[in-house]
C-alpha cells in the first residue's frame, strides 16, 4: 500500500468517521456464459464501500468534501444514488443540504423518505426548471440566494470527482486490459480515463444518446488527457430503452444473476453493465487471455421499490 499517494489527514479522518471501507475488494467472476472462459474477469466491488453511501458516489464526492462546506445544494431524481449518498454524508456531518429534485412525488420514494429523515430540505421542480441545472446564470442565482453553499452538480460529476475515481486504478494490483463501467453523468468514466492507465476504458451508456454521453465525458476530461488519446469508448447500445427503463428481459436477467452469483445487481446501472459483458463475451469482443475489470458502482438503494 505504500505506493498510494498520500491522502490528506482530514480526508482520512472523514472516511474513518463515516465508516468508508477503502480500498474495495477485487473479486474473480466466473460465470458459465459463452466466451467467459479463457478470459480473466474481475469485479471491483465499489458497492461494498459503505452500506448507504453508494460506491462511485463516494469516490466522486470525497475530494469535494475534503474542505467541508457550510451548506450544500445539489440535484437529482427521486431515486438518485447521488442525493442519497450526499444526503447521508451531510446528515452525519451536520451540514444543511438542499436537494433540488426533478418532478413531484406526492408519495415519497424510499430514497426521498431517507432524505426526509436525514433532514434534507427537498425542493421539487418541474422538468423545465430542472433542465436549467447546469446553466451558469441559474447556478449564479442559486449562489446569490445562498452564498455560503457549495453547489454540487447532478451525480456529483465535477472536476474534483475525477481524482477520487482515478484512485480505483491505483487500487488494482495490475493494469487490466479492459475496465467496464456504466455511464450516466460521465464523472466516473472521465475519472477512469484521467488516470492515464494503459487499460482500455469502456463505458456502458445507461441512457440514450451516444453523442450526448461522449460530450459529457469530454467536457469533464482535463485538457492534457483529452490530447493524450487515451483508449476509451462508450458503447451506446445497452440502454434498454433509456434511463431507468427496465424491460422484462433486463429484469429477468438481474433476477437470475442475483440467484446465481454472490452479489446483487439492479436494472438501472449494474444490470446494464453485466448484460453488456455477457453480450460482448458471446461476440468474442475480448481477445483470449485478456483481463477485464467490471466496476460495480453500487446503487442498490435506488432499486428498492422497483423490485
Ligand atoms: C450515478 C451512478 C452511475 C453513473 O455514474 P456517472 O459518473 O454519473 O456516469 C453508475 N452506477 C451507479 C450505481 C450510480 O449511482
Amino acid at each position: 500500500m505504500e505506493y498510494y499517494p498520500k491522502m490528506s489527514d482530514e480526508l482520512e479522518k472523514l472516511e474513518e468517521q463515516l465508516g468508508i471501507q477503502l480500498p474495495s475488494p477485487l473479486e474473480p467472476f466466473t460465470p458459465n456464459w459463452p466466451g467467459a472462459d479463457k478470459r480473466q474477469i474481475l469485479v471491483k466491488r465499489d458497492d461494498l464501500i459503505h452500506p448507504l453511501i453508494s460506491g462511485n458516489k463516494w469516490r466522486k464526492l470525497k475530494h469535494a468534501l475534503a474542505t467541508l462546506p457550510k451548506s450544500v445544494i445539489t440535484f437529482g431524481g427521486g431515486y438518485s444514488n447521488h442525493l442519497h449518498a450526499l444526503g447521508f454524508v451531510c446528515h452525519r456531518l451536520n451540514i444543511p443540504m438542499r436537494a433540488i429534485v426533478r418532478g413531484h412525488y406526492p408519495n415519497l420514494t424510499p430514497t426521498l423518505q431517507d432524505l426526509n429523515q436525514w433532514g434534507t430540505d427537498i425542493e421539487f421542480v418541474d422538468k423545465i426548471e430542472y433542465k436549467k441545472r447546469a446553466q451558469p446564470d441559474y447556478l449564479e442565482s442559486l449562489s446569490e440566494r445562498s452564498p455560503e453553499a457549495a453547489v454540487i452538480p447532478e451525480g456529483g460529476s465535477q472536476d474534483q470527482a475525477l481524482l477520487g475515481v482515478a484512485e480505483i486504478l491505483q487500487e488494482l494490483p495490475e493494469t487490466p486490459d479492459y475496465i467496464l463501467a456504466p455511464v450516466a453523468s460521465g464523472g466516473t468514466l472521465a475519472g477512469l480515463i484521467s488516470a492515464g492507465s494503459d487499460a482500455s476504458i469502456l463505458g456502458i451508456g445507461v441512457l440514450k444518446g451516444e453523442e450526448y454521453l461522449n460530450s459529457l465525458v469530454e467536457q469533464l476530461l482535463p485538457k492534457a488527457t483529452r490530447e493524450q488519446q487515451c483508449h476509451w469508448k462508450i458503447l451506446a447500445d445497452y440502454h434498454h430503452g433509456g434511463y431507468a427503463k427496465a424491460p422484462a428481459d433486463l429484469k429477468a436477467f438481474c433476477d437470475e444473476f442475483n440467484q446465481a452469483h454472490g452479489f446483487d445487481i439492479e436494472p438501472v446501472y449494474s444490470g446494464k453493465l453485466f448484460w453488456a459483458l455477457k453480450d460482448l463475451l458471446a461476440k468474442e469482443f475480448f481477445p483470449e487471455g485478456t483481463t477485464i475489470v467490471m466496476l460495480h458502482t453500487g446503487g442498490l438503494q435506488g432499486a428498492r421499490d422497483s423490485q
